[in-house]
C-alpha cells in the first residue's frame, strides 16, 4: 500500500473532514505530579469523529479501495458499538459507503444513537454470549459480510492497516513534535493497533524507547506480558481497552512494561486532568495517564514520557464526570449538599 497516504498531509487547505484525521496537538501537562519526568499528552480526541480511531478507520476502508475488494457504493461490516464504529460511520458517510455494525446490546443508548444518526444501520445482538454461539458479534459480522453480495469485514482485530497507520500516522507525529527525543510512549489496548504500530515505529527510529501498556484490572493483557498464566477474567468499565484475549493485531513482546489500573484509579486520574489541567479526555485515558503517572514518578532520571488520550471526554459526561454515578459505584463518597441525580437521563 502507499505509505504516504497513511500521514495525513499539513501542507494544504482541507477538502473535507477527512483530511484533518491525525495531526493531533501534543502538549505537556506541567500541573501534575509527574516525579523527575517531563509528561506529554497527544490529543486523539481532536480527530474529526471525536478519536483516535478515526485514523485506523481510514487506513483500513483506503487499503480495501486499493485492493479492489471495495467498490464505490459497496458495503462495510464492523462489529463494534465504539469508537472504531464512529470513526467508520464519519468515513462510510463522506465516502458514500454503506455500513453495517453489529452491537451487543450492553452498550450504551447515546452511541447507538450518534452511529444511526451518522447513516450506520445498526444490528443489536446479544451481550451474554461468546465466541462460537451464532449470536456472539463477531461471529454475526462475519456471517451478515458472506449473505451480502460486495460486503468486507473491516475486523480491526486482525486487519494490518489498522496497526499501519499509527506506524506511519500516529507515532512518526509524536516523534517529530517531541524534537526526536522519547523515553517513554504510555498506550493502551483494544485492537491492539495503536500500540502494535506505535512500538514498530520506535524499534526503527529510536529502540531504546520504552512502550508501556495500561490495562484495566480485569484484563489478561499485563498477565501475559509478564509471562503468568491470566487470572480469572474479570469486568470493568473503563471504555475501549482491555481485553479477554490477546488480538492478532497486539504484538505483547513488544511492550517494555505494563501496569494494571483500577477503574477508580483511571476515573480519578481523569477527572484531575480536567480539574488541573482542563483536557476532557475519556476513561481509558485516565488509564493511560494513571499508569504514565506511576511510571514518570519511580524513575530516578529525568525523561521525556507521552501519552496518548485516545478520546475525548464528552460522552462520559454522565458517567466518571458526575459524582452521583461515581458515588452509585462507590468511588467517590456520597455528597449530601445537592444531588445531580434529576439530571440524570
Ligand atoms: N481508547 C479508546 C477510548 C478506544 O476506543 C480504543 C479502541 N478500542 C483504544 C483506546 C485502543 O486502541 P486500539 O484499538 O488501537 O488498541
Amino acid at each position: 500500500m502507499s505509505l504516504a497516504r497513511l500521514a495525513t498531509p499539513k501542507d494544504r487547505t482541507p477538502k473535507g473532514l477527512i483530511d484533518l484525521i491525525g495531526n493531533t496537538p501534543l502538549v505537556q501537562l506541567t500541573r501534575l505530579d509527574a516525579g523527575p519526568c517531563r509528561l506529554f499528552a497527544k490529543l486523539e480526541g481532536q480527530n474529526p469523529g471525536g478519536s483516535i480511531k478515526d485514523r485506523p478507520a481510514l487506513a483500513m476502508i483506503e487499503a480495501f479501495e486499493r485492493s479492489g475488494e471495495l467498490r464505490p457504493g459497496g458495503t462495510l461490516v464492523e462489529a463494534t458499538a465504539g469508537n472504531t464504529g464512529l470513526g467508520l460511520a464519519l468515513i462510510a458517510a463522506l465516502k458514500g459507503y454503506r455500513l453495517v455494525l453489529v452491537i451487543p446490546d450492553k452498550m450504551s443508548r447515546e452511541k447507538v444513537l450518534h452511529l444511526k444518526a451518522m447513516g450506520a444501520e445498526v444490528v443489536m445482538t446479544r451481550s451474554d454470549v461468546g465466541k462460537g454461539h451464532p449470536a456472539y458479534y463477531q461471529d454475526l459480522a462475519q456471517k451478515i459480510t458472506s449473505e451480502t453480495p460486495g460486503a468486507v469485514f473491516v475486523n480491526q482485530f486482525a486487519n494490518p492497516a489498522n496497526p499501519l497507520a499509527h506506524e506511519y500516522g500516529t507515532a512518526p507525529e509524536i516523534w517529530e513534535q517531541m524534537d526526536r527525543r522519547v523515553d517513554a510512549v504510555v498506550c493502551g489496548i483494544g485492537s491492539g493497533g495503536t500500540l502494535t504500530g506505535i512500538a514498530r515505529f520506535f524499534q526503527r527510529a529510536s529502540p531504546s524507547t520504552e512502550i508501556i501498556l495500561a490495562d484495566p484490572k480485569g484484563s489478561v493483557l499485563v498477565d501475559v506480558v509478564e509471562g503468568r498464566e491470566p487470572g480469572p477474567v474479570g469486568s470493568w468499565l473503563v471504555e475501549g481497552i482491555g481485553e479477554d484475549f490477546v488480538p492478532s493485531n497486539a504484538e505483547l513482546k513488544l511492550v517494555t512494561r505494563g501496569y494494571t489500573v483500577t477503574d477508580a484509579e483511571s476515573f480519578h486520574a481523569a477527572r484531575e486532568l480536567l480539574r488541573r489541567e482542563g483536557i476532557l479526555a475519556g476513561s481509558s485515558s485516565g488509564t493511560l495517564l494513571a499508569a504514565a503517572l506511576r511510571y514518570c514518578r519511580e524513575q530516578t532520571r529525568p525523561k521525556r514520557v507521552v501519552t496518548l488520550l485516545p478520546d475525548g471526554g464528552n460522552k462520559y459526561l454522565s458517567k466518571m464526570f458526575n459524582d452521583t454515578w461515581m458515588a452509585d459505584q462507590g468511588f467517590v463518597p456520597r455528597r449530601h449538599d445537592g444531588d445531580l441525580r434529576d439530571l440524570i437521563v
